[in-house]
């Protein structure tokens, strides 16, 4: 090990925070994690309530750009914007202002009776050209709220076109939809779900995911594998009762759970035939995948045939981080159906719309338009796969890198022949994104790929403004982390 050569090699130039030469953890001896505990064990106990009672997480001061400044000066290259939210990198000085002017201007008004151009404006930015036949938006501070208000609607829709009988929904397994009671009750992320299985909502089962590289048999070609589980679709509506769904839901490009989870071409357009079929609706979650990071806004734009959703979820990219914000955008058809109903969508919450999450998404999202971030997001996204293939793909436990745009996962397997996964104890997937940690660059970590139990994985979705440099530095650290922790005594 020649710790000498890690930190020099993440951007070839010195840290600016501090002002030294970049020696960071490794090279002073000392860790972020030992020195963030000892940063903990000069301050009083923690009122925050935080995820973990044992270890608390590290303090950031700044962010900049694509980088995090931590309480003691250490800077971090974020290689995932949190979880796939910041876009845009931190503290983008237009998108500040923009919430800034819409603070003094008129910082909350309640739905119910008032509306705002910021959010008028946001919606028609989405909507007005209506991609798919999409023509309305509806705003919330989160996927989890999103995903909650989009099974409401479609539950309403049935309900008001005198079928009330449909209860049910059909999601997939290895899927998250968020945390709340309903989205948590699609999900499928058996560790974040064990004190609550036995109290989920009822009305919910799940199909197989599509999850190619551990569950396409051998020898089995990409159609015969849609074919198979468009028909384990349609066994489901089914045993169900057909007359009984509301809808199929799943993540366009799989999120947190399994890792950047693409589908061979024309499996959606085949499970959404199946919900035609049935006459149950079509809803695609993209709150991870959406709003660009696959390289196109939609990330459904880029599947074969008719795969445009009735209904969809966006949320992360959406504000980029910059105020809590997410969205429902609906078919015309549903929107004609309530309209000749009861003319209302039965749904609301306090911050539903809020201006200055509008606001700060509105200049996000006019940013990355401008700009032409998407489509740099793609080009870039060819770069990182491409640097990562080209450093991994050949190391003995990366089963699989995957992905689109700047959205990827590295699967990593025991046995790369049989694609065995290691043992859940040995922490592989954390202990990559810790190690990267150390050195520099912030990843997303990834456990139970395969089932919820077992399977590693990283995930890696920088900012859309992410530079070569800084790709490159990515790919390096990916390398050297993985490297550390394989080789370790285990
Ligand atoms: C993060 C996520 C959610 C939940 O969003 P929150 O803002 O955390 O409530 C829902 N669906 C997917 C695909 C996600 O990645």
């Amino acid at each position: 090990m020649a710790p000498a050569l890690l930190i020099p090699t993440l951007l070839d130039e010195p840290y600016e925070a501090s002002g030294q030469p970049q020696k960071a953890a490794p090279c002073t001896g000392t860790s972020i994690v030992e020195r963030n505990k000892a940063y903990w064990s000069t301050q009083p106990r923690p009122s925050l309530l935080h995820r973990s009672f044992h270890e608390q997480p590290v303090v950031v001061a700044s962010a900049s750009q694509n980088y995090l400044t931590l309480h003691d000066g250490t800077r971090i290259l974020d290689a995932c914007g949190g979880a796939a939210v910041a876009i845009l990198g931190h503290g983008n000085k237009e998108v500040v202002a923009a919430m800034t002017e819409q603070a003094a201007t008129v910082a909350y008004v309640h739905t119910l009776s008032y509306t705002t151009q910021a959010a008028e404006d946001l919606a028609k930015l989405l909507v007005g050209h209506k991609p798919g036949g999409l023509s309305k938006a509806f705003f919330l501070g989160s996927g989890s709220e999103a995903n909650d208000g989009a099974m409401k609607i479609a539950r309403q829709f049935f309900f008001e076109r005198n079928d009330p009988q449909r209860t049910h929904f059909i999601a997939r397994r290895q899927a998250y939809h968020g945390n709340t009671w309903g989205p948590m009750s699609l999900s499928n992320n058996v560790s974040r779900l064990v004190p609550y299985k036995d109290i989920l909502m009822p009305n919910v089962s799940h199909v197989s995911p599509c999850y190619p590289y551990q569950y396409q048999r051998s020898g089995e070609s990409d159609a015969q594998y849609v074919r198979r589980l468009a028909a384990e679709l349609d066994d489901e509506f089914t045993r169900v009762g057909p007359q009984r769904v509301i809808a199929f839901v799943a993540e366009t490009v799989g999120g947190a759970t399994s890792g950047c989870i693409t589908a061979p071409p024309g499996y959606f357009s085949a499970m959404k035939a199946v919900c035609r079929k049935h006459g149950a609706l079509f809803v695609l979650d993209e709150v991870m995948c959406g709003m660009g990071r696959t390289g196109t806004t939609m990330a459904w734009e880029q599947e074969d045939g008719d795969a445009s959703p009735d209904i969809m979820t966006i949320g992360k990219g959406l504000g980029g981080g910059y105020a809590p914000i997410a969205g429902i955008l609906v078919h015309q058809d549903i929107i004609d159906q309530l309209d000749q109903g009861t003319g209302c969508f039965n749904h609301g919450h306090t911050y539903q719309a809020h201006p200055m999450s509008c606001a700060a998404a509105l200049a996000v999202q006019s940013i990355v338009r401008r700009e032409g971030l998407v489509q740099r997001c793609a080009e870039m996204g060819k770069r990182l796969e491409m640097g990562l293939k080209q450093r991994l793909a050949d190391e003995p436990h990366v089963g699989e890198i995957r992905g689109r745009g700047l959205f990827w996962g590295i699967e990593f397997v025991q046995d790369k022949s049989t694609r065995t996964p290691f043992d859940p104890a040995l922490k592989i997937g954390p202990s990559v994104q810790r190690e990267a940690l150390e050195l520099g660059v912030n990843i997303y970590p990834g456990a139970g790929t395969l089932d919820g139990v077992k399977g590693d994985h990283v995930l890696i979705a920088p900012p859309f403004t992410v530079t070569e440099a800084e790709i490159e530095a990515i790919t390096r650290t990916v390398l050297e982390a993985y490297r550390r922790v394989v080789s370790r005594p285990q």
